[in-house]
């Protein structure tokens, strides 16, 4: 069976709502036999780290202000979840444990890690109670009858044992992380955010196959993904480069996180407890992932030259500050740099071995692979050159190069640090569905434009889909002989296959190009979302898909930092859809859009003049592949009412289907049976058709098959698709047979409208926007 450690960490036990999460995932997620490994909960470490230092500065009021503080939070969160003798017994236990604390420190006893300790020993305790509550028996076990250190050294067969003859029973285990015993039974901690330290140790000594970090964003970023909205989450992170971000300091993993899973196939991956199906991160083995670039910034800290450091010193002095220490050798000089809240306590500790170089930097590094760090390294001195910001000392590396700053990185530094230094010059793997005519022209094109591309972005067509096959190749696929490796390679797939192949994918960018017309492919798009995949789409199921459905795609969406565009899913390749967002952009208000934007219905009426029956003209269109496989689609209107509704959410409008009035281009009972049977009924057609035209000609006017959508002061929105009887002098009636007309009224195209017009279909065309889609997604990805 697979045993899986799940770490939660502070950030995911921030509030009762998110205890009550945490518990559902772990009755969702895990088995009798896995263990739970939580930190305390939210800030509480930081919060007891004060107490410690009132206590330490003889802050009687600092103290008992810091402890109520403490207490009430413990106690909301219990009186938030609990009720009945559960409720009474764990505020009986807090209670008992904080006159523990007043005790000891009116007698000047008290410890410290062993008050830091509490934060784990309340969440653990709260979890375990949580779930027991819930019908799933859990036990929460104090980690420092697990884990004993003898100077400063875990002793792993002792521990070993103990986890096994501790955590042997068919249960559910909730484990304190942060802390351990040594061997006088004394607490020691494993440092700031040793949690995850404590899950890997925990999977190591009961042999598990893997460990779950959970936290509150959903994997690794290339920087932090709460200061830098465009930061990208890696699918994959190698070990060496994890655990370089964590000896950096980054909170994202603990530097030890790593060591225990040395040799073992222990798998480790870093999830978000706020989005249970996002795709997570996963640190894998060297040479499983290519090297990715990151930034990671740094705060208050002095940097100390420290002379004939010992092997092993640096742990022990990170032991002592409870900070990892990041340390490096320049110039053959030893460096470390310290928490400037710690200097003192560093120094002493080094003992006249150690001088100050400079105090009070803020910072960051950018770790890369080697090959690119030089050129990074040129470009980010330019960049902070540019920002006014004075570089006090640098460092680098063969993976990384240390910038040491006068002034703080904020969020605006480091998002263009970010947007020059790592979001540039990246991979897109591209997967194309559909290979209809459109499809087959697009890819062809493909072998030009990701040549064009190239300077920018490596872009590598990866996967061709079919209804039922595929064509997988996760390092690409040669365009110029797709068609013979597709002969060759491409297999039958179900769906899941498809998503997990597509979330294996080690890119730092991923975009599906919907061009088929399935509506059940358009069901896939919230897991390619999950996956992290932008979205292109020719298809207009999911743009005209049920609102609650397409608001809930587009928060996905949002969340994730992903983009959607389905420039062709109207009018092919004409740019409607940039037309109407510039217009309100620029701060113009539409009023009123109508037209022609169906190429089929557009050819048709256009081409009418009475000498050729309307049936003979649909079944001439359909020879020539101007129509859907069934031409009644085009006839019914429901494309076109697909195509207004489309146009309607662009300019902020929540309609649905059915809010835009239909009148199909065909008598109603025509829509039933089969096609051939419909041929069999064509004078029905012919006859209707003739009519209209005749009634619209007795008017002075000419038949047409329009869409209107108008928008009154007070914001009624009226929107049809129908037979329209046009003016013969009107841009509607001049068109090109084939041609879409969209014809755009605002405040600023009042009397005299906008009109955009031109080919609305063609595979040419077509393919052409799914590229000007696909060209502007990868300048915004730049
Ligand atoms: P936990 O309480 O779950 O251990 P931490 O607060 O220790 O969580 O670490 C997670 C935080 O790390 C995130 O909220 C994020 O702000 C920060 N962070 C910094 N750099 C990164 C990065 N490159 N990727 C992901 N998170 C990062
Ligand atoms: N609670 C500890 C800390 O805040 C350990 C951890 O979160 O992993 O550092
Ligand atoms: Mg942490």
């Amino acid at each position: 069976m697979t045993k899986v450690v799940h770490k939660f960490g502070g950030s995911s036990l921030s509030s009762a709502a998110r205890y009550q999460a945490v518990a559902q995932i772990v009755l969702g997620q895990c088995l009798a036999g896995d263990c739970v490994v939580v930190s305390a909960a939210g800030k509480t470490t930081n919060t007891l780290v004060k107490l410690w230092q009132s206590y330490k500065q003889d802050d009687n009021q600092g103290f008992s202000d810091i402890l109520l503080q403490l207490e009430n939070h413990q106690s909301e969160l219990i009186a938030a979840l609990f009720v009945g003798h559960n409720r009474s017994d764990l505020l009986a236990q807090l209670d008992n444990e904080l006159q523990t604390i007043t005790e000891q420190a009116k007698h000047g006893v008290l410890h410290e890690a062993t008050l830091l300790a509490h934060g784990e020993l309340w969440s653990a305790r709260v979890l375990a109670y949580l779930l027991t509550q819930l019908g799933f028996a859990a036990q929460h076990v104090d980690a420092r009858q697990l884990f004993t250190l003898h100077n400063g050294q875990l002793l792993h067969q002792q521990n070993k044992q103990a986890c096994k003859e501790l955590l042997q029973a068919n249960a559910l285990f909730v484990v304190t992380g942060f802390i351990a015993s040594d061997v006088e039974h004394q607490t020691v901690t494993l440092g700031r955010n040793g949690s995850d330290y404590s899950a890997t140790l925990l999977a190591n000594y009961l042999d598990a196959d893997a460990v779950s970090i959970w936290t509150d964003t959903q994997g690794v970023f290339s920087t932090d993904p709460r200061k830098v909205a465009s930061a990208i989450k890696y699918p994959k992170v190698c070990r060496s480069q994890a655990h370089l971000l964590a000896r950096l300091g980054n909170p994202v993993l603990h530097a030890k996180t790593l060591s225990p899973l040395k040799n073992t196939k222990i798998k480790l991956q870093v999830r978000s407890s706020f989005d249970v199906e996002a795709s997570p991160t996963e640190i894998v083995k060297e040479g499983y992932s290519k090297a990715k670039r990151f930034i990671t910034t740094f705060e208050d800290l002095d940097l100390i030259r420290v002379d004939a450091l010992r092997q092993g010193e640096v742990g022990e002095l990170s032991q002592l500050i409870q900070h990892s220490i990041h340390h490096f050798i320049a110039q053959g000089e030893c460096y470390i740099l310290v928490p400037a809240a710690h200097t003192h306590e560093v120094l002493q500790a080094l003992s006249g071995r150690a001088n100050i170089v400079e105090s009070a930097l803020q910072g960051f590094a950018v770790v890369a692979a080697p090959s690119d760090v030089a050129q990074l390294q040129v470009q980010a001195t330019q960049l902070l050159n540019e920002q006014n910001v004075v570089v006090r000392f640098l460092h680098s590396d063969d993976e990384y190069v240390l910038f040491l700053t006068d002034q703080a990185i904020d969020s605006d530094v480091l998002a263009i640090l970010h947007d020059k230094l790592v979001n540039k010059g990246r991979e897109l793997a591209v997967i194309i569905a559909g290979l209809g005519n459109v499809g087959e022209v697009f890819v062809a094109q493909c072998q030009r434009q990701v040549a064009h591309l190239k300077q920018q972005f490596d872009v590598k067509v990866v996967a061709l889909v079919r209804s039922g096959k595929m064509l997988f190749s996760a390092s690409g696929i040669a365009i110029d002989t797709w068609k013979q490796q597709w002969q060759n390679e491409a297999v039958d797939y179900a769906n899941s296959e498809l998503i997990e192949r597509i979330g294996e994918l080690d890119y730092e960018h991923k975009v599906v190009i919907d061009i088929t017309a399935s509506e059940a492919f358009s069901h896939l798009y919230p897991q390619f979302i999950k996956q992290d995949c932008h979205l292109i789409s020719a298809n207009k199921y999911a743009g005209t898909a049920d609102n609650t459905w397409y608001q809930n795609l587009r928060e996905q969406l949002t969340e994730r930092n992903l983009f959607w565009r389905y420039n062709t899913s109207v009018g092919a390749g004409l740019p409607i859809n940039f037309a109407l967002a510039d217009l309100q952009h620029s701060g113009d208000k539409i009023t009123q859009i109508d037209g022609v934007f169906s190429g089929t219905l557009s050819w048709l009426c256009s081409s009418f003049d009475g000498s050729t029956a309307f049936s003979e003209l649909v079944v001439q269109a359909q020879a020539m592949g101007y129509t859907e496989p069934d031409p009644r689609e085009d006839l019914s209107g429901r494309d076109m009412q697909r195509k207004l509704l489309i146009l309607a959410r662009d300019i902020g409008l929540t309609l649905d289907l059915e809010d835009i009035a239909l009148q199909p281009l065909m008598p109603e009972d025509m829509a039933q049976g089969s096609w051939d049977e419909f041929l069999t009924r064509r004078e029905q057609l012919d006859a209707f058709y003739a009519e209209q035209y005749q009634q619209a000609k007795a008017q002075n006017q000419v038949l047409r098959y329009t869409g209107s959508l108008s928008i009154d002061e007070q914001g009624k929105v009226s929107a049809k698709v129908g037979i329209a009887f046009v003016a013969k002098d009107s841009a509607i009636a001049h068109l090109t047979p084939g041609d879409n007309i969209f014809v755009i009224k605002s405040i600023w195209y009042e009397s005299n409208p906008l009109v955009l017009q031109g080919p609305g279909a063609g595979k040419e065309v077509t393919a052409a926007g799914i590229h000007s889609d696909l060209y502007w997604l990868t300048q915004r990805l730049k």
